[in-house]
Order: structure tokens, then sequence, then C-alpha cells
């Protein structure tokens, strides 16, 4: 068990789906030895069918008596999309072909579906939902493993897979309800994202956090009374975690998109003050607590509108690096 957890919230009003996170990940980790397919952090247009294509629909997790749940199921390579290589050296310096990424067809991909969205115009609506590991306090990918290669590091609770140990087995990818563990076809054994562990060893963040262009990633331990992380999960409960009945109780929090602007129109071209992301779209992501969240939060921002101080919003700007990342 671990004696600390480091916890991260993603502010979804202030994600503008650059990728510069998930590119961050890719160079530091997955750029090569059969990891090119995996994108530990991926960042997907909500609703969407995601990465792998319709994770939500993949199974895994517990069931609701608190068994490890057995209908998790293995998504293809088609689901996550093949990786290519650019054709650089032809095109810039053999002058063999006439464009870089001749004769690439990619089929699927990371935020394929990007912008799509939902809804009939003028009231159509996306957001962007970004995602790495949960680093689960009750991770089912861990349970799955028969080899026990996968364990909570105590000083942080970040998951890991012990890559000695591990024999492949993908009881793990199953198992893991998020779509959050990758099958190396190289080395033949299980990969995920690691939490950035030997940056956080050195009080650093993870690099998708600390590069995050809209600055809405806050990560501190759970205990931390100071932190941000507790500060928006814990006491003002306006972060929520996704797919909660997984039963996997999820470290990764996410503050629900408000949409209040654009407003909505009525037929008659008049405004309505009705959200523009359906509730019943939030709860499917994130459970009925995400409704409570999104009033704290209208609150919040009608009394700073009002002239009126509030703790809440000076969090969620989060104007300076140290108050948002707290190791
Ligand atoms: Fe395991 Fe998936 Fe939870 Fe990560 S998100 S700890 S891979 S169950
Ligand atoms: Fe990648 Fe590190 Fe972010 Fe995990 S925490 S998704 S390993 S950059
Ligand atoms: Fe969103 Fe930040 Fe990632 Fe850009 S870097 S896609 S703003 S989470």
């Amino acid at each position: 068990m671990a004696t600390r957890q480091l916890g991260f919230v993603f502010d979804l009003n202030k994600c503008i789906g650059c990728h510069t996170c998930t590119i961050a990940c890719k160079q530091m980790w997955t750029n090569r030895n059969g990891r090119e397919y995996m994108y530990w952090n991926n960042v997907e247009t909500q609703p969407g069918t995601g990465y792998p294509k319709n994770w939500h629909e993949k199974g895994g997790g517990w069931t609701k008596d608190g068994r490890l749940s057995d209908d998790g199921k293995l998504p293809p390579m088609e689901d996550y999309g093949r990786p290519w290589d650019y054709n650089y050296a032809e095109y810039l310096l053999q002058g063999k072909s006439d464009r870089v990424a001749a004769n690439i067809h990619p089929t699927y991909g990371p935020n394929w579906d990007e912008e799509e969205g939902d809804g009939v115009f003028p009231n159509n609506y996306y957001f962007y939902l970004p995602r790495i590991c949960n680093h689960c306090t009750n991770p089912s990918c861990l349970a799955a493993c028969p080899r026990k290669a996968i364990y909570k590091r105590p000083e942080d609770g970040l998951v890991v897979i012990d890559q000695e140990r591990c024999r492949g087995y993908r009881y793990c990818v199953k198992a893991c309800p998020y779509g959050k563990v990758y099958f190396n076809l190289k080395s033949g054994v299980a990969e995920k994202c690691i939490g950035c562990y030997p940056r956080v060893e050195r009080g650093a963040v993870p690099a998708c956090m600390q590069q995050c262009v809209g600055r809405l990633r806050f990560v501190s331990f759970r205990d931390d009374k100071d932190g941000p992380v507790y500060k928006l999960v814990d006491k003002w409960k306006v972060a929520v975690p996704l797919h909660p009945e997984k039963g996997t109780q999820p470290n990764v929090f996410y503050v629900p998109p408000l949409h209040t602007t654009p407003p909505v129109f009525k037929s008659d071209g008049s405004l309505d003050d009705k959200p523009r992301v359906p509730i019943k779209h939030l709860e499917s992501l994130f459970g009925p607590e995400v409704k409570n969240a999104l009033d704290v939060l209208a609150g919040e921002m009608t009394k700073r509108r009002q002239g009126q101080p509030s703790e809440l919003t000076e969090i969620l700007i989060g104007y300076r690096t140290e108050d948002r990342f707290r190791l």
C-alpha cells in the first residue's frame, strides 16, 4: 500500500486541445522501441470515440460488489491506429518524392474525431478530455496481474509495471477500464504512463503537466491540505473522477466544462440560459457528483463577476506555477 498518494486535477474549461502535453510525453517516453503507437497522454474530443477507439465500452474495472470485472476486452491494433515514419530523407535529401508523408493512409489515431462533437448547429458542442493513467488507489490492472508485476510506489502511489517481472499476459490491458495499459509488441511486455517518476523523485512535476499550455493541470499530494488538489477535490468538491462507477478510485480528477458561453439559441433566435453541454453527457462521464461541481463553479464565478473575492476562482486561474504544482 502507498503511504502517500499524488493527485492531479485537469480543468477542462481551460484545455485548448493543442496536444503539447501529448508531445511532451511522446518525446520523453514513447517515441521508439515498440512504443511508437502508444500515447500515454492523449487528448480526445468529447463526445467522441476516444483513444483507443470506444474505450468507454471496453469493460474492466470492478463490479458493484467489489469483484474484479471479467468483461475487459483487448483493443485490436486498429483501435489505436498504426504508427508510421515520415519520408524526410527521400523528400528533403534525395528528391525521390514530391511531398513528405506520401503514401500514408491512417485509418485511426488519437483524437481521430477532432472537434466533431455532437448537437445540431447552432447549438452543437464539444470539449477536450486530456487523459493519462489515473494512478488509481484501487487499480484493477494491478489486481489482474498474476505475476504481481504491477505495484503502487509507496512514496507517491504512482502505478508502475516491473518490466522484468512482466510476462506479457495482457490481463492488465483487459482490466484497465480506461484503456491506459499498452502492449509492446517488440519487447513482449506491458507498458503504461509511469507518472514521470524519475522527474517526481527530483522534485519536478511530470512532463505533460509542466508543458501544459493552458496551465490547467494541478499536481499535489492528496493529503497536502494546502495543495491545489486537496482544495479542488476535497474542500471545494469541483473536481471529479472519470467513470467513478468502475471502482478503481482514480487520482486524476476533472473540473467539468461549464460551457455557459456561447449561449444556446432558441428556434426564434433568442438566447436561452441552458448549458450547452447536456448534463446527461457529463453525468455519463463523471457520475452524479458532476452536477454539484458545476453548481459550485457557477456560483463562485457569479460572485467573482460581482466583484466579490473567491478562493476557488483564484486557484483555478493558477497565476503562479508554484500554486499549481506542489510536490
Ligand atoms: Fe491501472 Fe488503468 Fe488505473 Fe492506470 S488507470 S492505475 S492502468 S486501472
Ligand atoms: Fe507521460 Fe509522464 Fe504524463 Fe505519464 S505523467 S502521461 S509518463 S508525461
Ligand atoms: Fe490541453 Fe494543456 Fe494538453 Fe494543450 S497541453 S491539449 S491545453 S491539457
